[in-house]
């Protein structure tokens, strides 16, 4: 079942959280251990994330710089695929446009449908590390209502290639990201969601939210959204803080506030596993109070663990 049937046919908030592949050279049985540790609360679906290619520069014998393009979280489909077939689960993999050309992205979606994968999260990717404004492929898209439409014309059998014969129809279920507190390009929140609404009319069937740390921002982007005439489900993406450099590094890569409570909380704690702790019982508090508000489900960023997720689940829902 897809992940819009799912939602349309639960009787109470779904469970769902992201997995990032393993870093090169890792074991995918890292992956079989996070699952397991949630698999008892019964998620609806699991994501995947995809990373691009990466510029690295490494130092040779002579002093130059040798320039490298790499993948270090490659694998995102075939990891899906691994999952729903051990798992008997719904997955999602996360597609790009960065990194992509529209030939490599129908490439991968036909892989997906060939392995009966019909989700996605489709998204337009970061720009490249050390560049401050996202450069499309010279055949890529440049932004994501584009590759939502693309994804809908596979849907309704047109490929890039117009003269292909026997062109069969994929099935996609197409989610995209939205951002409570205004994706950091944007010139202020209301193009921001005029922008979001392209992605809904291009044909997304429904919409995860950035990680935030107070719920008044959802609610408030919620109503936003409903004002602009967006009514697909808005799934909030919650993150718990779990170190201490978290309350640094969360607002810097994420572009996000954290509230003075939390920011507290975490000042106040001598180690990471206390600001863990922190972290377990404010998303607690936070998956509480969306669950009372009518949340069709909550989505958890989990970067690979998954200890807290499950006992931040296990009190609320
Ligand atoms: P878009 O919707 O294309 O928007 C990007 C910017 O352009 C916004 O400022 C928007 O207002 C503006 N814009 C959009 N459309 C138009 C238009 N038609 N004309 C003019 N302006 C426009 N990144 C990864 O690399 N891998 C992942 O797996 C991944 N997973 C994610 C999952 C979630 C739930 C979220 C919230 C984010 C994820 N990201 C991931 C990060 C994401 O790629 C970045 O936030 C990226 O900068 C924006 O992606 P987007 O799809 O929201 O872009």
């Amino acid at each position: 079942m897809s992940v819009i049937d799912k939602i349309k046919n639960a009787k109470g908030p779904l469970f769902t959280f992201e997995l990032l592949p393993p870093l090169k050279g890792h074991s995918i049985e890292r992956i079989y251990a996070a699952i397991d540790r949630l698999i008892e609360f019964q998620p609806a679906y699991i994501n995947f994330t995809t990373h691009r290619n990466e510029i690295t520069y490494k130092e040779r014998a002579d002093g130059l710089l040798e320039k490298r393009v790499t993948r270090l979280r490659p694998g995102t489909i075939a990891l899906a695929a691994a999952v729903k077939y051990k798992y008997n689960i719904t997955v999602v993999p996360h597609i790009l446009c960065g990194g992509f050309t529209k030939e490599e992205t129908e490439n991968v979606l036909i892989e997906m449908n060939f392995l009966n994968i019909d989700d996605v999260l489709a998204l337009r990717g970061d720009p490249q590390r050390g560049s401050r404004i996202f450069i499309p492929e010279k055949e890529g898209h440049r932004y994501t209502d584009e590759l939502v439409r693309q994804i809908v014309n596979m849907n309704k059998g047109r490929y890039l290639e117009e003269s292909l014969e026997e062109k069969s129809s994929t099935n996609f279920c197409i989610g995209v990201a939205g951002y409570p507190e205004k994706h950091s390009e944007a010139p202020n929140m209301n193009s921001d969601i005029q922008n979001l609404k392209r992605k809904v009319e291009a044909g997304a069937s429904y919409i995860v939210t950035q990680m935030f740390f107070d719920n008044g921002k959802y609610f408030r982007f919620r109503d936003e959204c409903k004002k602009h005439g967006i009514d697909i489900p808005l799934i909030p993406g919650i993150k718990p803080v779990s170190a201490l450099n978290d309350i640094k590094m969360l607002p810097q890569t994420f572009h996000i506030d954290l509230p003075d409570d939390l920011v507290m909380a975490v000042q106040k704690c001598t180690s990471d596993k206390d600001a863990r702790e922190v972290g377990i019982e404010w998303a607690t508090m936070q998956s509480k109070e969306l669950i009372s508000n009518g949340v069709p489900g909550i989505h958890y960023y989990t970067l690979g663990r998954s200890d807290n997720i499950a006992r931040i689940v296990s009190a609320a829902f």
